[in-house]
């Protein structure tokens, strides 16, 4: 694995143990943190201990525990956020709230220094990845691919053996069902992603076995008889 072009570790935070990813150019050690939901000095410390210079914050949505920590952790590195989607502007504004719910006082509001839309590339050192705009468990929800090593961030869109949840406001399950067939399968069986909460998968297994999203899912999902089974996913 050393030829590598990029290099990621997981540090879930928060009490729904969301899973932040530490994510870095191999080359230049230049680091993005994909969705600091909390405990920013835990992942300065983190990025100290790699030898990682912090170059962007990467937000999948603007949940408390994906985002909660992004102002914390700008305020004290400097780095811009970047993402979610400008359609999750509505979530942001309600992290200081959430942040309370959940026993998290120090979540702060802020504005992204640039919304992303689907299409989008965004650079770390050397490299790049793509922004593809997934709706549903957020209507600005989106995901980070890295086409090269086949690696995704994939945030609260897709779990090992669930989905993300659509019944907040402006949820929607037939646009999170459409995203992750129309968008993320197309990407290949064997692309690996970190969900927002829980294990590693890929997105073959998935297809294989997901009960919400495998290809025999989907197909039974078409007939008139169908019902979900019922979401109890984290997030
Ligand atoms: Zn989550
Ligand atoms: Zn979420």
């Amino acid at each position: 694995m050393t030829d590598m072009p990029i290099r990621a570790v997981i540090a879930p935070v928060t009490p729904l143990q969301q899973n932040c990813t530490i994510v870095w150019c191999a080359k230049t050690k230049k680091a993005a943190v994909i969705d600091p939901g909390g405990e920013v000095p835990r992942l300065v410390k983190a990025l100290a201990d790699q030898g990682l210079t912090l170059e962007k914050i990467w937000i999948t949505h603007g949940h408390m525990d994906h985002a909660g920590g992004a102002a914390e952790l700008k305020r004290v590195t400097g780095v811009p956020i970047e993402g979610p989607h400008k359609d999750d502007q509505f979530w942001i504004d309600r992290i200081q709230e959430s942040g309370e719910m959940y026993g998290m006082p120090e979540a702060r509001i802020f504005t992204p220094d640039r919304w992303l839309e689907d299409g989008d590339v965004v650079t770390l050192g050397e490299t790049q990845f793509e922004v593809l705009h997934c709706p549903g468990h957020t209507p600005g929800h989106v995901v980070f691919f890295h086409r090269e090593t086949k690696f995704a961030q994939v945030g609260d869109v897709l779990f090992q053996g669930s989905i993300g949840r659509t019944d907040f406001p402006l949820g929607n399950h037939q646009d999170l069902l459409d995203a992750i067939t129309g968008k993320l399968w197309p990407l290949g069986d064997d692309v690996r992603f970190v969900p927002g909460h829980g294990a590693m998968s890929s997105f073959g297994a998935e297809r294989r076995s997901n009960p919400f999203v495998s290809d025999r899912a989907i197909a039974a999902s078409k007939s008139a008889d169908y019902t979900a089974p019922k979401n109890t996913s984290p997030g």
